[in-house]
């Protein structure tokens, strides 16, 4: 297995990608598919912020998994069995651990989509009512948005929108002001999936508290690329999802506090989250095994463990600065294309760079850039609604990571530059 090329500490060298002077070419060599070749062109992968790349850690996890260990969970007692538990229930001590939450409050599932979906589901709607709001903000990725919208129209309750300012920070005195008592949830991208933003959740999450208003941050954009302490941001939920964090796909989790977990009846029913059945009636298992019904993705959570493995041993902070490195060069290569309209400048981002070159579509810029061997996103994004205010019918999208290079940055901007001829 390959690991992950942290370097030797007595050799380690300060430098501006990454403080212990990883050797990130080596690490780039770690990720099988980055070395393959798009009609005729190297790869360039740009659109990490739709999935991310996993590397041969996890792939290899993940075929051991099925060569030598498959089983159901927690239903056997041979010894298959419970090599499949351990490695499920290690990857929920694992997330648990990098994320700073007690693992016994972490619901293991298929993704963001879903935990937020269990949250509106089994918290909002049995508790929300005519009268009641809930509080979204203008940047929300659909996941964090149509959920609510079923639920309210359920139950009756409203859903108000905090705006964005033109940098594309949240207005924070609106969303203070929004905060009014009727306001029963907050639920807020940690960073935003097309803007980059990074938002102040813990001092937004510590005002809600304040009030009374339970919080839900969106961390699908965040946990793969910066460290995250989910206890310290203060927060009642935190969604994520396994595929954007090298992860395999159909794997996340929903972290709550217990006390909610606790009073939260099921969502889904099933095998494996109850204590008795009968046809009288059916005593659920605790938390978190009773929002687990059914056979989940074991192969793609002992994947996942690995995942977590791999990003650890890079280190969280030494991500965050190889890819905020990237991010600085590739914005200041941007701002010399003529014509070239870049959609969130906010002080605090990620590497999410949303785009627009005058006189060219979106998709066509898309497609003569895939010509390249240039992978970037273009569309709408997921977020309809962020598209409305932007007043754009759809942005090319370029998403980095740490294997992504500096040398790839040039390439890129050069390709985009050639494309953007063809177009005139
Ligand atoms: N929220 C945000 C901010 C996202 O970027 C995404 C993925 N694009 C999601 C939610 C949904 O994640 P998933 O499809 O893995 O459930």
């Amino acid at each position: 297995m390959n690991a992950p090329h942290a370097p030797d500490p007595s050799t380690a060298v300060r430098g501006e990608d990454g403080a212990r002077g990883t050797d990130w070419a080596r690490v780039r060599a770690d990720f099988p598919l980055l070395d393959r070749r798009v009609h005729g062109k190297p790869l360039i992968y740009f659109d990490s912020a739709n999935t991310g790349q996993k590397p041969a850690a996890v792939i290899e996890t993940v075929d051991a998994f099925y060569r030598r260990h498959n089983a159901n969970v927690s239903r056997a007692v041979h010894q298959l069995g419970s090599e499949a538990t351990e490695a499920y229930e290690n990857a929920r001590r694992k997330l648990a651990r990098f994320l700073n939450v007690r693992a016994d409050e972490l619901v293991l599932c298929s993704g963001t989509t879903f935990a937020i979906n269990l949250v509106a589901y089994s918290w909002a709607l049995p508790q929300l009512k005519p009268g009641d709001a809930i509080l979204l903000t203008r940047m929300e990725h659909h996941a964090n948005i149509v959920p609510w919208q079923l639920v309210a129209e359920r139950t009756g309750a409203a859903i108000k929108v905090v705006e964005l300012k033109p940098d594309g920070t949240l207005d924070l005195e609106m969303l203070h002001a929004l905060m009014t008592p009727e306001v029963r949830l907050l639920a807020l991208a940690h960073v935003s999936n097309v803007l980059g933003t990074v938002n102040p959740v813990r001092e937004i999450c510590r005002e809600a508290r304040r009030r009374g208003i339970v919080t839900l941050v969106d961390g699908s954009q965040a946990v793969p690329h910066r460290p995250v302490d989910v206890k310290a941001i203060g927060c009642d939920f935190y969604a994520f999802t396994g595929h954007k964090m090298c992860g395999p796909t159909g794997t996340g989790a929903l972290w709550a506090r217990k006390e909610l977990l606790a009073a939260m009846p099921p969502f889904i029913g099933g095998g494996e989250m109850i204590k008795e059945v009968s046809f009288q009636g059916t005593v659920y298992n605790d938390a978190p095994y009773k929002f687990e019904a059914g056979t989940p993705n074991i192969a793609g959570f002992a994947g996942l463990a690995a995942a977590v493995d791999y990003l650890e041993t890079l280190g969280m902070a030494d991500i965050e600065a190889r890819e905020q490195a990237l991010l600085a060069h590739l914005t200041e290569e941007l701002s010399g294309v003529e014509g070239l309209r870049i959609f969130g400048t906010a002080p605090e981002k990620a590497a999410v760079v949303s785009f627009l070159v005058e006189g060219a579509h979106a998709h066509d810029l898309a497609t003569l850039l895939d010509l390249e061997g240039v992978a970037i996103r273009s569309g709408q994004h997921c977020a309809h609604p962020l598209l409305q205010w932007l007043g754009v019918a759809a942005t090319c999208r370029a998403s980095l990571a740490f294997y992504n290079t500096h040398e790839e940055v040039e390439r890129f901007v050069a390709a985009l530059r050639k494309v953007r001829k063809l177009l005139g």
